[in-house]
């Protein structure tokens, strides 16, 4: 049997928890972070999903007629599963050819008078097209949701992410930066769609059992995020997933039906605020490491590493590369996704394309976005992935590229 190795990078750069964050206190999260980013008051709710699915009850009850949402076609399967928990239909957006943003042709097609709101993506920290977005759906009569559950902290010519539309979401789940293992932050712009949401927000239950749920995995996140940690609780059952050849168990894009929704706790949101001291710094860690680091992979001819628009600050919770074709990238994930060096993949599939999503995503032709599941890889930008280690994935990847 393969051991656990001793070290393993994870592979999204989380802002590991220190002890005495763990103290309560009276901190709270979503001023602290608002303060930080300089926004509106953000709203914190139990999830990124729970954000997103607050959101569409808001817009929906403001324009019953409106059934559709407009998503990439590549994107995280939870969106798809709010969409549907909210009563209403997914229409994919097919991406532009080889990037993540939503090809502004299939956009402008798919804004219609049945379309309440659309979705541009800042995937993998980096900033998306929202203008593109904001003039599709503003024709339409739709709204647009920003959906920055990868990149908190990314801004956008001087503001956050999230203010260019109306809404935007944040999420701070396990493995995706500021963490309270789950949670997400809300922002709207216009301060009468706030209330709404506060509102909305009023009728949120507690509930004792998710919440003591959230804190203990919070307890257990805190203990094993760390390079050994990582190894039995990342490592381990990644291998096996692997081995049973379950690429979508392996990254975690098996998601529940059901979306919990309930209040956050004083004790969770005062580690999160407590963290969150930290995060500026953190956040520009990382961007100084993904700096040196990407100009490396830039060398290696055939490799296309997403950087931000002009203007644009995106975060580095990891590298997302491109490579030539679908050959290329299975033999460096091969010879990468087990080393431990935080080497991995986004989402599997393009929407379509998971099974178990098949009764809640429409059969839709999408190519751009099933190419670009099938072209792009990760690596982490934890600094537990020390030079030697990403010098090892740059060889690698010139070895098979060859
Ligand atoms: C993780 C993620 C979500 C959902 O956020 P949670 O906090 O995990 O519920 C939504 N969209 C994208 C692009 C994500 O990566």
């Amino acid at each position: 049997m393969p051991r656990a190795r001793p070290h393993e990078a994870p592979p999204t750069a989380g802002l590991p928890l220190r002890l005495a964050e763990l103290l309560p206190g009276r901190a709270d999260l979503a001023d602290r972070i608002t303060a930080q980013l300089g926004t509106p008051p953000l709203q914190l709710e139990c999830s990124g999903t729970a954000a997103l699915l607050l959101t569409l009850r808001v817009l929906k009850a403001r324009a019953p007629q409106r059934p559709v949402v407009v998503v990439p076609a590549y994107t995280c399967p939870l969106v798809a599963i709010a969409v549907h928990r909210a009563g209403l239909h997914l229409r994919l957006c097919d991406l532009r050819p080889g990037h993540y943003d939503m090809d502004p042709q299939a956009l402008t097609a798919a804004c219609r008078e049945d379309t309440l709101a659309v979705l541009p993506t800042h995937l993998a920290g980096r900033v998306a097209d929202v203008d593109t977005a904001v003039a599709a759906a503003r024709q339409a009569g739709a709204w647009v949701i920003e959906d920055a559950a990868q990149a908190l902290g990314a801004r956008d010519r001087g503001a956050s992410v999230g203010l260019r539309g109306d809404v935007g979401f944040f999420s701070l789940a396990a493995g995706k930066g500021l963490s309270i293992y789950e949670g997400g932050l809300l922002l709207a712009r216009d301060a009468q769609l706030r209330e709404a949401l506060q509102r909305a927000h009023a009728g949120v239950p507690r509930n004792f059992g998710w919440e003591l749920r959230r804190s203990l995995e919070l307890l257990g996140l805190a203990a094993l995020y760390r390079p050994r940690g990582l190894a039995l609780a990342y490592g381990r059952p990644l291998r096996a997933a692997l081995r049973r050849g379950d690429p979508v168990a392996a990254v975690g894009d098996d998601f529940a039906p059901a979306i919990p929704f309930h209040r956050v706790g004083a004790w969770r949101r005062a580690v999160g605020a407590h963290a969150a001291a930290r995060l500026p710094a953190f956040l520009e860690a990382l961007a100084a490491q993904a700096q040196a680091r990407v100009p490396r992979l830039q060398r290696i001819e055939g490799v296309h590493v997403f950087a931000d628009p002009p203007g644009a600050q995106g975060t580095w919770p990891f590298l997302l590369l491109r490579l030539p074709d679908a050959r290329t990238r299975d033999a460096a994930l091969d010879r990468l996704w087990t080393a431990g060096l935080g080497v991995s993949r986004l989402f599997i599939h393009a929407l379509p394309d998971y099974a178990y999503l098949a009764d809640r995503v429409p059969r839709q032709d999408t190519p751009n976005a099933r190419d670009f599941a099938a072209r792009t890889l990760t690596i982490s930008n934890s600094p537990w992935l020390e030079d030697a280690g990403f010098e090892t994935i740059c060889r690698t990847l010139e070895g098979v590229l060859a």
